[in-house]
């Protein structure tokens, strides 16, 4: 005796192969992407975005920024804006916001 699935039943199993291998293909390219991530944050890790020389860090108040010693660009990571800002401006006072806000 002899096993013959029926059209519909072909047809499901189709669709899972078909299902499966479009899931598999979007796990690759998500491994893939994350390679590619992976590999160009090693390549250009604290390095000048203008020039490509290695990063030094230096401190700027509180906050260590990262300085390129070949054109002096300066590259602050996130929030060190804010908080070399607050320092200068003396965000504890705020009187002097006041007054930075009326553009005195
Ligand atoms: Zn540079």
């Amino acid at each position: 005796m002899s096993f013959k699935p029926s059209e519909n039943e072909e047809k499901f199993f189709t669709e899972m192969a078909l299902r499966e291998r479009l899931r598999q293909r979007k796990v690759e390219e998500h491994q893939q992407t994350a390679a590619e991530k992976r590999q160009l944050k090693e390549l250009h890790w604290l390095h000048c975005p203008k020039c490509g020389q290695q990063l030094a860090q230096e401190h700027y108040g509180r906050v260590e920024v990262d300085v390129c010693p070949e054109c002096r660009g300066l590259w602050l990571d996130a929030h060190e804006l804010e908080t070399i800002l607050a320092a200068k401006e003396g965000k504890a006072n705020p009187f002097q916001a006041f007054l930075k806000v009326l553009g005195a």
